[in-house]
């Protein structure tokens, strides 16, 4: 196996990985603020910090993925006191739609979604040993983080501050690297919004402590990788960085992996300008979250991705010829010793070098268009070498398990319903039957009976096919 390099903003280079403690991976991806419907930009960053846990494990590592789940920021006390609701009632359907669009795009859950409120006492006590360590001030009842008594503050966004320098300070949780400033880390109450009892006054957490608190106390003071989409970098990262160096003394995380966003019309889909789709808006346009998992995958997380229908409906074509290409193997494998020939070596030889390729591409950080490309050079080369009849049972098998070999990473293959397989089986049965009686009003009828169901019919010399519109 050869290895993997994965970019880390830290160094702006492609460094090799290799775990904090050899066999295990600890990982950190910043989740959801949950005050609307996630957007598949948002979708698009969940779903690659998923494959990249995915490629960790096919390469026998053991993963431990947390995510949080920001309940109290800014939006979301603003939109609640609109709505007339506390901040539990409002944000409870969005964590609910969060978690059915993952499962959509087969986004595997990870191993817990702490929040924010459920953090309180953490974050207090990382700000306490903040103030201990000389790092804090107070202002307006506020609790504020002074960058410059951090040696290194800006060494993830690459901005340079001046220790001599007093810089203003920063309520909102939300800025550009140009206003750097002192930010806050625990807000004073304020009217009508949601406050705790502190012993440095009542009030709320500002939003970069709460991935600090949550990531140390669940994986260490010092990880493996954090993930999140570029626009994260500053200052969230750069704060938590702060948060957590000023408390531990430590290096907070060894690798931070940062995703390109999806745009649309050239421009960052986003919550804010409205250019936003969901995925029950991809649905109703009428196609799977499968495709939208394909679209989202044909691009390396690092790439800018333009969203267009078109993409879906390559994505939807992909998919379609590779359920024919899983189809035609499984069936030749199922042919047994006598459906075809010998095997004359040449599988063998398809299967190494889609292997090999399928990971030095996902090796090269995660490039998933290479990956893809791989799959598809083993789906042309295999059905030139069945039309030609040198793929034995055998060796269909063998490209049938390679196949189910980077399953577990790119999941983009069919899943079939077992019961509603037997069903359309029955009736591919019954029409076989009425067309050798030369019953065709019935195979006909049958045919249109699958095609309502979205069951597309293939005649073929080996016998009748079927796959999903
Ligand atoms: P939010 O719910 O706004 O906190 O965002 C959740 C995650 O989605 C964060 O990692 C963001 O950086 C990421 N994100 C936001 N907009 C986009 C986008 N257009 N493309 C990709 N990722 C995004
Ligand atoms: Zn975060």
């Amino acid at each position: 196996m050869s290895e993997l390099r994965l970019f880390n903003t830290l160094t702006r280079d492609k460094d090799l990985f290799i775990p904090l403690h050899p066999g295990e991976v600890k990982m950190y991806s910043c989740g959801p603020t949950v005050y609307n419907h996630p957007h598949i930009g948002n979708l698009r960053t969940f779903l690659w910090s998923d494959v990249l846990r995915r490629y960790l494990e096919f390469r026998g590592l053991r993963v431990t993925q947390i995510m949080n789940i920001t309940d109290v920021e800014d939006k979301i006390i603003r939109n609640a006191n609109a709505a007339g609701q506390d901040i539990h009632t409002y944000t409870a359907p969005y964590i609910e739609a969060f978690h059915t669009a993952l499962r959509e795009l087969r986004v595997r859950p990870a191993d817990s979604y702490p929040r924010a409120t459920e953090y309180i006492p953490q974050m207090l006590a990382l700000v306490k040993t903040l103030d201990e360590r000389g790092h804090t001030y107070v202002a307006d009842g506020s609790t504020y983080f002074r960058v410059s008594t951090l040696p290194g503050y800006g060494k993830l966004s690459k901005i340079e501050l001046d220790a001599s320098t007093e810089y203003g300070r920063i309520e909102s949780d939300e800025y550009e690297k140009e206003s750097a400033r002192d930010f806050v880390l625990w807000k004073a109450k304020k009217e009508g919004e949601p406050s705790w009892q502190a012993a440095i006054g009542e009030g709320r957490p500002g939003w970069h402590l709460e991935c600090s608190a949550m990531s140390m106390d669940l994986l260490g003071e010092t990880f493996d990788i954090h993930t999140g989409a570029v626009d994260l970098i500053f200052p969230h990262h750069e704060n938590e960085i702060a948060q957590s160096e000023g408390a531990t003394g430590k290096p907070f995380v060894r690798f931070w992996i940062h995703g390109e966003h999806l745009n649309i019309d050239q421009q960052k889909m986003s919550k804010s300008l409205g250019n936003i789709y969901t995925l029950a808006e991809i649905k109703e346009m009428n196609y799977e979250p499968l495709a939208l998992r394909y679209a989202l995958l044909s691009v390396p997380h690092r790439t800018k991705l333009n969203f267009t229908t078109q993409s879906l409906d390559d994505a939807k074509s992909a998919l379609a010829r590779i359920d024919s290409f899983l189809l035609r193997v499984k069936e030749l494998s199922a042919s047994g010793p006598h459906g075809a020939k010998e095997s004359d070596g040449h599988a063998g030889e398809l299967i190494g070098r889609f292997l090999i390729d399928f990971e030095a591409a996902m090796d090269d950080d995660l490039n998933t268009a290479g990956a893809l490309g791989a799959l598809f050079t083993l789906i042309r080369d295999g059905n030139i070498a069945m039309d030609a009849g040198r793929i034995s049972a055998a060796d269909a098998e063998g490209i049938h398990a390679a196949l189910m070999k980077v399953d577990p990473v790119l999941d983009i293959f069919p899943k079939r319903d077992e019961n509603l397989d037997a069903e359309i089986e029955e009736l591919i049965a019954q029409r076989n039957a009425a067309r050798k009686a030369r019953n065709f009003a019935e195979s006909d009828r049958i045919r249109d009976l699958l095609l309502s169901k979205d069951i597309l019919l293939e005649d073929t010399p080996g016998g009748t096919r079927w796959r999903k519109k």
